[in-house]
C-alpha cells in the first residue's frame, strides 16, 4: 500500500485512513487505501476503469460508506456545501435555466434567489458563462453544460472540489479547453481538488500530485508528485514535440511547459525512470506515457 503525503504543506482537508470498501455482491472495490488531501492540492486519481477511483471519490463526498477504515476531516465534518461534486454527466435540470441550475444547491440550503444572485453570477463569470444565465440546457453545447455543472459545484464555495471524470464525454478540443480553464482557475484560486481520470495526459497536465491506482482489488500502487511549473497552458499553443531517444517516436501535442528543458528532464526522470511502471509511448498519440 502506498502512503500518500500532501505536497502543499498547508495541512490536510481530508484523509482516508486504511479505507476498504466491499460491495454487497462481494466486489472488493478498495483495499487499504490511505490518502491525505492537503489544502490547495490538485490531486488526480489515475487508473484504469474499475480500479475504485469513483468509489474513493464517493466515499470522500459522503455518498458511500466504508467497510473498513476511516475518513478523517481534521477541521471537523463537512457541512452542506463544503464539498462540491462534479459528475461525468452535467446532470442539469432541463426545465430550469442556467441561473436556476446553478442556484440549486443554495436553494436546497433555503437561500432565496435574490440573496444568491451575486454569487450565482460570480460562479457563472468564473466558468465563462456570464452571458448565459437565462439560457436553457437544450441551448448549450456539451462543454457549456459541463461549465454550468462546475459553476453549480462552485457556488457554495466548497472546501474541496471533487470531480469524477468531468470531461471524459467531451470531444478532445473541448476537453483541452476545459482542462486549460480549470487549470487557470485553480492557479488563481488554489482550491483543493480531487480529480478522477483515466487519462495519463490529463493527470500530468492538471495536477500537482498523481495517485496511481490498480484494479482487483482497487488500491493505490504509486504516488507521483508533479512540480512542473505554473502557469501551464496548452489550448492556445500549437502541438509541440520533444526530442526523441533511441527506439521512441516524437511526442505530439505536449504543452509548452513540458517542452522546457528543466521540466522535460524532471518529467522524464520522474515518469520514465521508475522501473516497470512508466515507459515511453511508441506511437504518435498525444501522450507518451502509459502505465504498464
Ligand atoms: P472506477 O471509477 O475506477 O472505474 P469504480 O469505483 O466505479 O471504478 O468501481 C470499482 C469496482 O467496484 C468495479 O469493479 C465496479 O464494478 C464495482 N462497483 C462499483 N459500484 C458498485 C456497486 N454499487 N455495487 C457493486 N459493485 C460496484
Amino acid at each position: 500500500m502506498a502512503e500518500v503525503k500532501t505536497t502543499q504543506g498547508n495541512g490536510d482537508v481530508v484523509s482516508l485512513r486504511h479505507v476498504s470498501k466491499r460491495f454487497s455482491n462481494g466486489t472488493l472495490a478498495l483495499q487499504d487505501m490511505s490518502l491525505d488531501i492537503g489544502k490547495g492540492d490538485f490531486v488526480s486519481l489515475l487508473g484504469p476503469s474499475g480500479c475504485g477511483k469513483s468509489t474513493a471519490l464517493r466515499i470522500i463526498a459522503g455518498l458511500g460508506d466504508t467497510t473498513e477504515g476511516q475518513v478523517h476531516w481534521p477541521d471537523g465534518k463537512p457541512e452542506r456545501g463544503d464539498v462540491g461534486f462534479v459528475f461525468q454527466e452535467p446532470t442539469l435540470m432541463p426545465w430550469a435555466n442556467v441561473f436556476d441550475n446553478v442556484w440549486l444547491p443554495r436553494r436546497l440550503d433555503g437561500t432565496s434567489k435574490s440573496a444568491v444572485r451575486e454569487e450565482v453570477n460570480e460562479a457563472l463569470e468564473m466558468v465563462g458563462l456570464g452571458g448565459f444565465a437565462t439560457a436553457y440546457p437544450r441551448e448549450l453545447s456539451g462543454g457549456m453544460k459541463m461549465r454550468v455543472s462546475i459553476a453549480r459545484a462552485l457556488v457554495t464555495k466548497p472546501k474541496i472540489l471533487l470531480m469524477d471524470e468531468p470531461f471524459a464525454a467531451l470531444d478532445e478540443i473541448t476537453r483541452f479547453k476545459l482542462n486549460d480553464d480549470l487549470l487557470h482557475l485553480w492557479e488563481a484560486h488554489h482550491w483543493t481538488v480531487v480529480f478522477v481520470t483515466h487519462s495519463v495526459f490529463e493527470s500530468v497536465y492538471l495536477s500537482n500530485r498523481i495517485v496511481v491506482m490498480a484494479a482487483r482489488p482497487g488500491r493505490v500502487t504509486q504516488q507521483l508528485s508533479n512540480d512542473a511549473p505554473h502557469p501551464r497552458g496548452m489550448a492556445s499553443a500549437p502541438p509541440r514535440t520533444m526530442p526523441t531517444s533511441a527506439g521512441t517516436r516524437r511526442m505530439r501535442c505536449m504543452p509548452p511547459w513540458m517542452n522546457t528543458r528543466p521540466a522535460r528532464r524532471s518529467q522524464r526522470e520522474r515518469l520514465t525512470h521508475r522501473p516497470g511502471r512508466w515507459y515511453r509511448h511508441r506511437t504518435s498519440r498525444c501522450c507518451e506515457l502509459r502505465i504498464k
